[in-house]
């Protein structure tokens, strides 16, 4: 099974598709996290990424459909993938399409996860995650079980994204709203678009995407 989730920065798709991978076993394909681990190689074409990324704006198109274009064919894929983040232009929409019927694969389904803006705000800055495992948390939506200590693996470190402060997230929201909100009309008239209640509880959540997926 392939999926996309779809939504605003802090909707909740890298909570959600970590779940879906325990649970259904796919695989994650976070373009925001490969951008992540492009910075933090050095190379100039991830210092390139780190600017934009600070600013809040898109990288360019073609840097992240050839990304996604080469993790797709990784063997560990072959069970099915869970899309985070991408595609979001209509443009990635449209490469990740002829992508798809090149490699001889389909789309199931695109969640849709809605969450107003002002709610977004918070959970982007309340946002960070174990150093060790990166199990994601939430300053008070999403609290490890025992005070500084990794839920998962035990780890004490946690870190923050530098991206994720009250400055950026304007822009962020600004961007989601003019490049990626079109995509959405786009997945609708081809029947493939679902809908799903991202300001319900994280538990809530993960059960209405099981009601989609069946
Ligand atoms: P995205 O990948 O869409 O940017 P995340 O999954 O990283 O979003 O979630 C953003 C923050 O909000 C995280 O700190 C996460 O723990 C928290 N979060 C995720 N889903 C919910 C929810 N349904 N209700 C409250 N907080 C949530
Ligand atoms: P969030 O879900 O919180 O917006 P991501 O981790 O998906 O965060 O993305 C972080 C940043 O990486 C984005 O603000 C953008 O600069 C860049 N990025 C990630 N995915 C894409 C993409 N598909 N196209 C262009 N830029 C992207
Ligand atoms: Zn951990």
């Amino acid at each position: 099974m392939n999926l996309i989730l779809l939504g605003p920065p802090g909707a909740g798709k890298g909570t959600q598709a970590r779940r879906l991978e325990d649970t259904r076993g796919l695989v994650q394909l976070s373009t925001g996290d490969m951008l992540r681990a492009l910075v933090a190689s050095g190379s100039p074409l991830g210092q390139q990424a780190k600017d934009i990324m600070a600013a809040g704006k898109l990288v360019p198109d073609e840097l992240v459909i050839e990304m996604i274009s080469q993790r797709i064919d990784q063997p560990d894929v072959k069970n099915g993938f869970i899309l985070d983040g991408f595609p979001r232009t209509v443009a990635q929409a449209e490469a990740l399409d002829k992508m798809l019927a090149d490699k001889g694969l389909k789309l199931n389904h695109v969640i849709e996860m809605k969450v107003d803006d002002a709610a977004l705000v918070e959970r982007i800055t309340g946002r960070y995650t174990c150093a060790k495992c990166g199990k994601g948390y939430h300053d008070t939506f999403e609290k490890p079980k025992v005070d500084g200590v990794c839920d998962q693996c035990g780890g004490t470190e946690f870190k923050r994204r530098a991206d994720d402060n009250a400055e950026t997230v304007t822009t962020r929201l600004d961007q989601y709203h003019q490049q990626t909100a079109p995509i959405l009309p786009y997945y609708a008239s081809r029947g493939v678009l679902k809908g799903v209640d991202g300001m319900a509880d994280i538990d809530v959540v993960t059960e209405q995407i099981a009601a989609i997926l069946g």
